[in-house]
């Protein structure tokens, strides 16, 4: 069923049950006053505590496309106004080489992926993102959902990838479902395949955290740069950095009828607390979701994130 036939649904699913289930299915982003998820900042700086010669120096995004989707749909109790998300791809640049966080998706999947009517894509900035990943010293991904993995299950010359791709093993069996003909390019077996039950250093500076929720094979970057800043990369935990500082979850409608598999709300719960009391407790770590266009837009305007990959990467 696509997007809109799925919002027909939700839609019916909604008038049938009145206003407890407007409230049920939108309204209530309650997020557990505490959890069991530890947003363990002291172990990832633990992890990469030898690594100050080789720091990332800059951190880099393309925009592969925007589509809108309602607020309200983004955070349980948000007004229905238009939030546009950023279909977003990142760079992490230094001496030892560059990083890319999320390989973003084709044309073809974005036709699919993509939401709404005013949905826009940018065939350059995917090529930028295909070339930098083919430079990189290691290419890793948020999560198993197309528009961050399957620039990956494409990638044109997949034994390029293979020696620089580092994924969970959830996330390499989520590339079947985007992969051409749904057959995974056997040389991607040859990636370096993690165990994601600790977090786990990738790159200099670089640590993969564990952060199974949103999809089986979610996972969060920490990342440190040479002069001294820190970045947690939150993926899709977070569509926008408001779900982090009030803290508010995805609404219900959103999580049952919208995502396949359907997204463990109690796990994301646990991980929203833990980022909003880890915001609280490290005022300068620097939280980046995957999606947040306007924040993003400042994080651009402040200097933090400049535009554009490098595509000549050392
Ligand atoms: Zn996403």
């Amino acid at each position: 069923m696509g997007w809109a036939g799925r919002i027909g649904v939700a839609i019916l699913v909604l008038l049938a049950l009145g206003a407890g289930g407007y409230w049920y299915y939108l309204a209530d982003g309650a997020v557990p006053a505490t959890g069991t998820y530890k947003a363990d900042i002291a172990a990832w700086r633990a992890l990469i505590a030898d690594d100050t010669a080789q720091l990332p120096n800059q951190i880099r995004v393309e925009v592969v496309g925007r589509d809108t989707v309602p607020n309200a749909a983004v955070q349980a109790g948000a007004p229905f106004e238009p939030y546009v998300m950023a279909r977003t791809a990142f760079q992490l640049d230094g001496p030892a080489g560059a990083v890319v966080i999320d390989s973003g998706m084709d044309a073809e999947i974005a036709g699919a992926a993509q939401p709404g009517d005013d949905k826009t894509y940018d065939e350059a900035s995917y090529a930028r993102v295909i070339a930098a990943m083919g430079n990189a010293q290691r290419v890793v991904v948020t999560h198993e959902h197309p528009d961050h993995i399957a620039g990956v299950a494409r990638f044109p010359v997949p034994e390029r990838l293979a020696e620089r791709l580092t994924l969970s093993a959830p996330q390499f069996e989520g590339l079947r479902l985007f992969a051409p003909g749904g057959l995974v390019p056997p040389p991607l077996a040859r990636a370096e395949i993690v165990d994601m039950t600790a977090p786990h250093r990738v790159a200099p500076g670089v640590v993969m955290v564990p952060a199974a929720g949103h999809t089986p094979g979610c996972v969060m970057f920490y990342a440190k740069l040479a002069d001294g800043r820190e970045v947690l990369f939150l993926g899709d935990v977070a569509w926008a950095i408001s779900n982090v500082r009030d803290p508010a979850l995805r609404p219900r409608l959103v999580q049952d009828f919208f995502m396949k598999p359907r997204e463990d709300r109690a796990k994301v719960a646990d991980q929203i607390r833990a980022l909003h009391e880890l915001a609280a407790a490290e005022p300068d770590l620097v939280m980046i979701p995957s999606h947040d266009d306007s924040y993003l837009k400042a994080l651009m305007a402040s200097g933090l994130v400049a535009q554009g990959f490098a595509v000549d990467a050392p």
